[in-house]
């Protein structure tokens, strides 16, 4: 499967381009997040990088400084959405890959999901 920068049928492609509408928590040249459309918890919002690679599975050694610049933003965001401090708030990271994996759009996403218990899942 080859990486494309922009996948016109992909929906966070769109949400992406403003095609489809979302509640944005942080953008830069190189990401967007934005809230998750059927929230499991009190913060649940989606990460996901402007180039359109469709899951973990395609990352490669180039992509090593963007993913880990997610990495480093999810617990500043986590806490900036109102996830309560470590050890006793936190949040979880998930990032479904396949079908195994249970992943629906196919489009590199981590799920930050937090807030007081209990949630809707997990
Ligand atoms: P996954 O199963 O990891 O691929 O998760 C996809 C996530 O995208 C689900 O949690 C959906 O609720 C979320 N989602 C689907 N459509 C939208 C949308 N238009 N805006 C925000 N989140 C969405
Ligand atoms: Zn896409």
């Amino acid at each position: 499967m080859s990486t494309l920068s922009h996948d016109p049928n992909c929906l966070f492609c769109k949400i992406i381009a403003g095609q489809i509408p979302s509640k944005k928590v942080y953008e830069d040249a190189e990401l967007l997040v934005f809230n998750d459309i059927q929230p499991w918890a009190p913060v649940h919002f989606l990460m996901v990088p402007k180039l359109h690679i469709p899951s973990m599975a395609q990352l490669q050694p180039e992509h090593a400084e963007l993913v880990g610049r997610m990495m480093v933003l999810a617990p500043q965001l986590a806490a900036q959405e109102g996830c309560r401090p470590y050890p006793e708030g936190g949040f979880r990271l998930i990032a479904n890959t396949g079908d195994d994996g249970g992943q629906e759009v196919q489009h590199l996403h981590f799920h930050v999901i937090g807030g007081p218990r209990p949630w809707r899942k997990g």
